[in-house]
């Protein structure tokens, strides 16, 4: 009797479990109706953030890029790029035409967690000095022109209002920084006195977003780069806009006609999106309350804990790791996307790694088969959500710059920078990214748009920018 009632108990539980399942599928869901939807509400922000300052949750930032590397690039130049849990510092020897990039060397520090939501002067302090110590291994192969101070090229992926080229105050910290005292602050500023605090002579030459760092390192190696897209641990976007297009500007129009607008599509937010209350209880706890939903339901920082979140409720409400919950479900962030993804990819029979990673990671012993199989039919639900509101937002860019049609006797090319780590190792959010992209845009149109990986472009891009606009280059004005 005692087996029955056991039995039958457990039976109720799986039901219980897999309607938990069912209703997030549901939840999740993007048809094509709807993700068409998200395009145009996307496209409708865009222009709304273009007309007036505060005039959208798309902020639409200026990033004073109106010219985007020619080729003709020359010097040495340093790029530094903070903006996820690690930060990059790169020098680079440009040769010009002929040459591009003659010579390229970088290190990679890991952010130490206390000093993401510490003090502005700890976290900038510590970027100088790594700077520094990287400076002072410049080597062979490497040559600065005779009387000329180093010059950088500051990647700042957080959403900045920039004064010009190279100022630019913190509108909010994303991603788990949390640094109040830097908000409002120019993060220029702040980093040139942490230089000067380290001894070190060097001019911040420009403060680019990642997306645009993206995008000029993109434009570099291929004239038909006219968007960047980040999918990392937070993502965001950029364009190449008409000069003519941004109303708010009221700057002297550019010679180039062109403006790379920085949109900060993380914080865009629309009743069109499928949100489930494991996104808004996310969001209620997070560091950025009410901020970047968009990027919530997307980014790298954010996919694993809403898969954790759906296991904890199962746990409790369906004893689905059996009769107690299991403490480490429980602890925010403990399952990362990465893990999340290792899971997806298990192609194993027996999903040895979906069953190692619930050990390991949540300490979850001896599961069974179908339990791992629903845990991968989760991370896919959660993923392919993610995958295919970004290719509607890529629409929604689209159709913004005109490239959603073909126009008639017209065969241009678009091609899309991409880069971020979600992008790049999360295979089944790319493919499926990239699948809905061209379900959305139909045979025709897709042939010519082009989704390339630009490998760590933003840092490049960043120092080509440095190199245009350099104190030793002749200043034109229109
Ligand atoms: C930031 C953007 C950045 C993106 C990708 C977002 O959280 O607000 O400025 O481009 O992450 O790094
Ligand atoms: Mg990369």
């Amino acid at each position: 009797a005692l087996i029955v009632r056991h039995r039958m108990r457990s039976s109720g539980c799986w039901a219980r479990a897999m309607a938990i399942l069912r209703e997030l599928e549901e939840k999740c869901g993007t048809p094509i109706g709807k993700l068409r939807q998200v395009a145009d509400a996307m496209t409708v922000e865009m222009h709304a953030g273009l007309a007036s300052e505060g005039g959208s949750k798309l902020k639409m930032l200026i990033s004073y890029v109106d010219n985007l590397p020619t080729g003709d690039e020359k010097g040495l130049y340093y790029a530094l790029d903070l903006g996820g849990t690690n930060f990059r510092v790169l020098r680079v020897q440009l040769g010009g035409k002929d040459g591009r990039v003659v010579n390229q060397e970088f290190a990679e520090v890991s952010i130490p967690p206390h000093l993401m939501v510490g003090t502005s002067h700890a976290l900038f302090d510590f970027i100088a000095a790594e700077l520094a110590k990287f400076v002072s291994t410049e080597g062979q192969g490497f040559h600065l022109s005779p009387d000329r101070q180093r010059e950088l090229g500051f990647t700042f992926s957080f959403p900045v209002r920039q004064l010009s080229i190279a100022s630019g105050t913190l509108i909010k910290w994303t991603k788990g920084f949390s640094i109040d005292d830097a908000v409002g602050e120019d993060v220029v500023a702040e980093l040139t006195k942490a230089i000067e605090r380290q001894g070190l002579d060097m001019r911040v030459a420009a403060l680019v977003n990642d997306t645009i760092g993206t995008l000029a390192g993109g434009r570099y190696f291929n004239n038909d780069v006219t968007a960047a897209v980040i999918l990392g641990t937070g993502t965001n976007a950029a364009y190449v806009e008409r000069a003519q297009a941004i109303p708010k500007w009221h700057g002297l129009l550019p010679k180039s006609g062109e403006m790379v607008i920085n949109m900060e599509w993380g914080n865009f937010r629309s009743s069109h999106l499928p949100l489930t209350d494991y996104d808004s209880a996310l969001d209620v706890e997070s560091l950025n309350a009410g901020e970047q939903i968009f990027e919530k339901i997307i980014s790298g920082m954010y996919l694993g804990d809403i898969v954790r979140r759906v296991l904890c409720r199962m746990a409790e409400e369906a004893a689905f790791f059996g009769d107690t919950v299991p403490p480490k479900l429980k602890i925010p962030f403990i399952l990362r996307t990465p893990d999340m993804s290792a899971m997806h990819h298990d192609s194993s029979s027996d999903l040895r790694v979906v069953g190692n990673k619930l050990k390991d990671i949540l300490g979850i012993p001896n599961t069974s088969l179908q339990t791992r199989q629903v845990v991968v039919e989760l991370c896919n639900i959660v993923a392919i959500r993610g995958a295919r509101l970004s290719a509607a937002g890529i629409l929604g860019i689209l159709k913004k710059m005109g490239r959603d049609t073909v126009r008639e006797g017209e065969k241009q090319r678009t091609v899309i920078a991409m880069d971020g780590g979600l992008f790049e190792h999360y295979t089944e959010f790319s493919k499926c990214l990239e699948s809905t992209l061209k379900e959305l845009l139909g045979d025709e149109v897709s042939e010519s748009i082009v989704i390339e990986h630009s490998n760590d472009g933003s840092g490049i891009g960043a120092a080509l920018l440095a190199a245009s606009h350099s104190q030793y280059l002749e200043v034109e004005y229109s």
